[in-house]
């Protein structure tokens, strides 16, 4: 018998420091994600990528026993310049999640709440496609899916989905809920994720993934701070 398989799904935001001097809990310094990156394979997670992750749910037993999937949501200049070179050290790849409408502009989505921030630009997105970190997609505008229609939801799916594709000339299979909000009809969301052709989807929040997933398109991910207890959430699995 083929022992059961694991999948932590990690969900990062920003590696580094806020800039002008104030930042939130979504910022995880440098030294603190070597840390834990280096707990995670000390304590035996192998991470995987997009292609890998995309396979495992199809085939759990492809998979390494203990898998690990570094997600990072919003796309954040900061991928390029300080998160993916730590990533090369550890040769751990990931993936980022980026609302399409922001390539290249700021985070105003996120007004009032985080540090104004740039995101990644269409260069940025190549680089990091190069480096190990697949783009793919968190909607177009980062809306809440809960407040929107079937009809919006299904053009956020579409859009952001077609941007990227042509924007870098590869296929994106991915989506991350942007805050993590699935929808109110989650079964008429699984129905839209498949119709625009997606094959998994992200929630935020939560704990480790047993594979077989019990369903792709609401997979949980451990959100990730500076003082996320990693030995809490993953040294019984
Ligand atoms: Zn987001």
């Amino acid at each position: 018998m083929t022992p059961p398989r694991t999948l932590a799904i990690l969900s990062y935001h920003k590696i580094g420091v806020g800039p002008g001097g104030w930042d939130t809990w979504y910022y995880v310094s440098e030294a603190i994600f070597e840390k834990q990156l280096a707990w995670l394979r000390d304590d035996g997670w192998q991470a995987i990528d997009c292609a890998a992750f995309l396979r495992g749910l199809r085939e759990p037993e492809s998979l390494p026993k203990r898998g690990l999937l570094l997600t990072f949501d919003d796309g954040y200049r900061t991928m390029r310049t300080v998160a993916m070179p730590i990533l090369q050290r550890f040769a751990m790849p990931a993936i980022v999640f980026v609302p399409t409408a922001f390539i290249g502009g700021m985070n105003t989505f996120d007004a009032g709440n985080e540090p104004d921030e740039p995101i990644a630009g269409w260069d940025d997105l190549r680089a990091l496609e190069q480096g190990g970190v697949s783009v793919q997609s968190h909607a177009v505008s980062h809306p809440a899916f809960s407040k929107l229609t079937p009809a919006r939801m299904e053009e956020e799916l579409c859009a952001s989905k077609l941007a990227l594709e042509s924007g870098l000339g590869k296929p994106v299979d991915v989506f991350a809920f942007p805050y993590g909000d699935g929808g109110v009809n989650p079964e008429q969301t699984t129905e839209l994720l498949r119709k625009t052709g997606y094959a998994a989807a992200c929630l935020y929040g939560g704990g480790p993934v047993t594979l077989p997933a019990s369903d792709p398109y609401r997979l949980t991910r451990l959100a990730m701070g500076p003082d996320t207890d990693l030995a809490a959430a993953l040294g019984d699995v």
